[in-house]
C-alpha cells in the first residue's frame, strides 16, 4: 500500500492540484472567487474545466456529474460521459465551462414542496466552487447548489451556504468593534462524529425490515446487549478492522480527514469521526463519508445501518455536531483567551450562542426531527427531545459571578469586571464529560448531540448559523450604537445571562425529574416531529430567515411541506413493510408452530394423562391466544393504513401516523415479540437479534 500522504486527496481536484495545473493568472482568479464567493469570467471556468478534465481522465475517470444534495437528504448525480462526436465520426473528450458551471437535470422527481409547480418546471445545478471536484467511482464529481428557475433553492446547500454569509457578515461586524481589522473572513467549523451499525450482508438480506426502512420493525431482545459495556472502546474484531481500514482509505483518498474510530456503546455499534473543517465542506463529506460506508461494507459482505434506531432497547445511532466559529487568522472565536480583552470577546460570542440557542429551541429541535430520529430521541441513551445548554460547573459559576456583579469563588478570587479582568482558567476536560446534554459546551466548541445519524447536517447547521448570525446581529447594532463600548459590552453580557440562563443545565438530562424542571423553566418539549415542524412556519421563523436572507416566506413552507411529507412516507413504508411480514412471514410460521404443538398434543393425549400433557398444553394455549390477537391486530393495523389515503392536510395526516398507525405499530410488535419468545428459532421466519447485533465476528 502506498503510503497515507500518497494517496491522501488523491482524488480532490484540491488546492496544490489547481496550483499544479491551472495558468497563475486563472488560478488566482479561482482563488479570489472561492474566498469571496465572486462568480468566474466565462473564460477562465473554460480553462478551469478543461484542466479538472484533463486531471479527471488521467486518473481513469471517464464520467462526470454534478454532484447535488436534494431534499431528499442523501446526494444525486446524473452522470455524462466526457465523450463528444468529432466531424470524421470519431470521438474527442470535452468538457467546457459551461457544464462545468451549470447542469440542468431533469429534476421533476425530485421533492420540492411545490415549488416547481409555483414557478418554474424545471430546476439547474451550479457549481459551488468553495467545495473542491473530486472522482469518485470513476466519475469526476462536481459540487453544486441546485436550485429552480426562479433561484429558489431546492436543496441543502443552497441555505447553509447563505447561512455562511449571514453569520460571516454579522461576526466581522462584532470583531471590527473589537478592533480586530485584520480578519477578513469568518466562517463556521464543523467536525460530525458518525454512528454506524454493522451487521453481516446475509443476515441483513433475511430482514424484510432492515431492507425496506432500515430498522427492525420485530424482533425480542437477546440475552445479552451492552449490559457489560464491554463493547464500547472495546478491541475490535478482525472484520471490522478490515472494514475501518479500507473504509479511511476511500476516504482519504477524498481528501476526507477520518481521524478517530472505535466501537460504541451497543454491540455492533462504531463510530468515525473526522477532524473538522468548515461547514460547507464539513457538509460535503459527511454525505460522503455516509455513502462511502456503505459502499465499503457491501464490499466487505456487510451492511452498514446508517438508522437512527436499527434495534430497539439498544442504543441508537446520533451524529454530534461540533460547531464553532474561526476566523481567517485562525482564531477559534469559542476559544478562552488569555487577554482580558480576548476574554471580553469570548464571553460575547459565547453569550450569543447561549441566546440563540434559548430563544430558538423551536429551530434546533426541528433541524434533528425525523421519523426515524423520533424513535430516538427521548430514549434512555439519546438526549430528550428537550433543548437546553450544557456549559460545565466552571463556566457556569463565571457566567452566575458576572451577572451578580459579585466575584468569582473559584480557585483564585476573581473580580470579573469584563475587559479589565482576565478570565480564571476552567480546567478544559471538566466541561467534556456530560454526554446527556443535547448541546454541551466543550471547551472551544459547541457539541449538538440530537441529529440523528441518518440526516444530513445541512439543518441543523443551517439553523445554528442562521440564529447566532441573528443574535450577533443584535449585538452588534446595539455596540455600534453605543457611546460607551466597554459599558454597553458589560450591560449586554450581564442582561444576556439574566435573561437566558434558563437554558442552560448540567445536570443528568436522561431523567423525568429533568423533565418537570424543564417545564417549569418554561422550555420546550417537542416530543414527535409533528410536534416540532408546525414552529418553522411560525411568523417569527418568516421573519428571522427572510432578514438573513435563508429562505423567502415560500422557500420556507416548501421546507415545511417537505419534511411533513417525508415523515409520512416513511411512516407509512414502516407500516406496509410490517404488515406484509406480519401476514406473509410471521403469521404463516406461527400456524406452522402451531400446528406442530396441536400435534403433538393430540398424540400425547393417547398416551399420557392430562397433568403430564400439561406444559404442551400450555405453550399451545399461550399460542393459540397470541396468534388470535396478532391476527386481530393485523387486521386492525390494515384497516387504519387504508384510512390513510383519507386524511387530505398534511399535518393532519402526520398526526394520524403518529397517534393511530405507530401506536397499532408498537401494539402489533409485542405481541409478535411474545410469541417470538416461545417459539423455537427453527420456526422463526428471521434472524433474531441475536443473530443481526453478534453477526460480524
Ligand atoms: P471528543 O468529543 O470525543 O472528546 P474531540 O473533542 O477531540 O473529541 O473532537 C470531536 C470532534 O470535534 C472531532 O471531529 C473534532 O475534529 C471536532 N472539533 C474539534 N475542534 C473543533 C472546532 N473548533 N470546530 C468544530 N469542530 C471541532
Ligand atoms: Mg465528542
Amino acid at each position: 500500500m502506498s503510503s497515507i500522504s500518497e494517496i491522501f486527496g488523491s482524488m480532490v481536484f484540491n488546492d496544490r492540484v489547481m496550483r499544479e495545473r491551472l495558468p497563475k493568472e486563472t488560478y488566482k482568479a479561482l482563488r479570489k472567487t472561492m474566498a469571496e464567493g465572486k462568480t468566474l469570467k466565462p473564460e477562465v471556468a473554460g480553462v478551469v474545466a478543461n484542466a479538472m478534465k484533463d486531471w479527471a481522465i488521467e486518473k481513469g475517470a471517464t464520467h462526470y456529474t454534478h454532484w447535488f444534495q436534494p431534499m431528499t437528504g442523501i446526494t444525486a448525480e446524473k452522470h455524462d460521459s466526457f465523450i463528444s462526436p468529432t466531424a470524421d465520426g470519431n470521438v474527442i473528450m470535452e468538457f467546457s465551462g459551461k457544464e462545468l458551471e451549470k447542469g440542468e437535470p431533469d429534476a421533476s422527481s425530485f421533492p420540492s414542496g411545490g415549488l416547481r409547480a409555483t414557478f418554474e418546471a424545471r430546476g439547474y445545478t451550479a457549481w459551488d466552487p468553495t467545495s473542491y471536484a473530486f472522482i469518485k467511482e470513476g466519475t469526476l464529481c462536481i459540487p453544486t447548489v441546485f436550485c429552480s428557475y426562479g433561484g429558489e433553492a431546492l436543496d441543502k446547500k443552497t441555505p447553509l451556504l447563505r447561512s455562511m454569509e449571514a453569520v460571516n457578515y454579522q461576526a466581522l461586524r462584532i470583531l471590527k468593534l473589537f478592533g480586530n481589522t485584520q480578519v477578513r473572513h469568518v466562517t463556521t467549523t464543523v467536525g460530525a462524529e458518525q454512528e454506524y451499525f454493522l451487521v453481516d450482508r446475509d443476515v441483513f438480506l433475511k430482514r424484510k425490515d432492515l431492507l425496506y426502512t432500515g430498522r427492525t420493525l420485530f424482533g425480542t431482545k437477546p440475552p445479552k446487549t451492552q449490559e457489560l459495556d464491554d463493547h464500547y472502546f472495546g478491541s475490535l474484531k478482525t472484520r471490522v478492522k478490515q472494514y475501518m481500514k479500507e473504509l479511511n482509505e476511500e476516504l482519504w483518498k477524498l481528501g476526507i480527514m477520518s481521524k478517530t474510530e472505535h466501537n460504541e456503546a451497543a454491540p455492533a455499534q462504531h463510530e468515525l469521526a473526522p477532524i473538522y473543517c468548515n461547514t460547507n465542506l464539513a457538509t460535503d463529506h459527511n454525505q460522503l463519508i455516509m455513502d462511502v460506508m456503505k459502499k465499503v461494507a457491501e464490499r466487505c459482505n456487510m451492511a452498514c445501518l446508517l438508522h437512527e434506531k436499527p434495534f430497539e432497547s439498544v442504543s441508537g445511532s446520533g451524529k454530534h455536531n461540533n460547531w464553532s466559529l474561526s476566523t481567517d487568522t485562525g482564531i477559534n472565536l469559542l476559544e478562552p483567551g488569555s487577554s482580558p480583552h480576548e476574554n471580553a470577546q469570548f464571553l460575547l460570542f459565547l453569550c450569543a450562542v447561549i441566546k440563540a440557542v434559548d430563544e430558538h429551541q423551536d429551530l434546533l429541535r426541528i433541524s434533528a426531527s425525523s421519523a426515524g430520529n423520533d424513535n430516538r430521541l427521548g430514549a434512555s441513551e439519546a438526549p430528550p427531545a428537550v433543548i437546553s445548554m450544557f456549559l460545565g460547573t466552571e463556566l457556569t459559576e463565571i457566567l452566575e459571578a458576572i451577572e451578580k456583579g459579585s466575584a468569582y469563588q473559584g480557585k483564585e478570587k476573581v473580580d470579573m469586571e469584563i475587559g479589565v479582568h482576565t478570565l480564571p482558567k476552567f480546567p478544559r476536560d471538566n466541561t467534556d464529560r456530560n454526554r446527556t446534554s443535547p448541546f454541551a459546551f466543550t471547551g472551544n466548541k459547541f457539541e449538538f448531540r440530537m441529529p440523528g445519524s441518518n440526516m444530513s447536517i445541512s439543518c441543523p447547521n443551517m439553523i445554528l448559523n442562521t440564529i447566532t448570525a441573528d443574535v450577533l446581529m443584535e449585538f452588534a447594532d446595539k455596540l455600534e450604537a453605543a457611546e460607551d463600548f466597554n459599558a454597553e459590552l458589560n450591560l449586554l453580557i450581564r442582561d444576556t445571562i439574566k435573561n437566558h440562563k434558563r437554558i442552560i443545565f448540567n445536570g443528568n438530562g436522561y431523567t423525568d425529574e429533568w423533565l418537570d424542571e424543564a417545564q417549569k423553566r418554561g422550555l420546550l418539549n417537542l416530543p414527535t416531529t409533528p410536534d416540532a415542524l408546525p414552529h418553522f412556519i411560525k411568523e417569527k421563523n418568516v421573519e428571522l430567515f427572510a432578514k438573513h436572507h435563508i429562505f423567502t416566506k415560500a422557500e420556507l413552507h416548501s421546507r415545511y411541506e417537505i419534511l411533513l411529507e417525508t415523515y409520512c412516507k416513511v411512516v407509512h413504508i414502516e407500516a406496509n413493510t410490517m404488515l406484509e411480514m406480519a401476514k406473509k412471514d410471521i403469521m404463516p410460521a406461527v400456524m406452522k408452530y402451531i400446528k406442530f404443538i396441536s400435534e403433538t398434543v393430540a398424540s400425547l393425549k393417547i398416551a399420557l394423562p392430562e397433568a403430564d400433557r400439561s406444559a404442551e398444553e400450555e405453550i399451545l394455549t399461550k399460542m393459540t391466544n397470541s396468534a388470535g390477537a396478532f391476527y386481530k391486530m393485523t387486521g386492525k393495523l390494515e384497516s387504519d393504513i387504508s384510512a390513510i389515503k383519507e386524511k387530505n392536510v398534511p399535518l393532519q395526516k402526520a398526526c394520524y401516523l403518529r397517534d393511530v398507525i405507530i401506536k397499532d405499530m408498537a401494539e402489533l410488535r409485542q405481541i409478535a415479540d411474545g410469541m417470538e419468545e416461545i417459539m423455537p428459532s427453527e420456526y422463526y421466519p428471521y434472524p433474531n437479534y441475536g443473530d443481526m447485533l453478534f453477526s460480524v465476528i
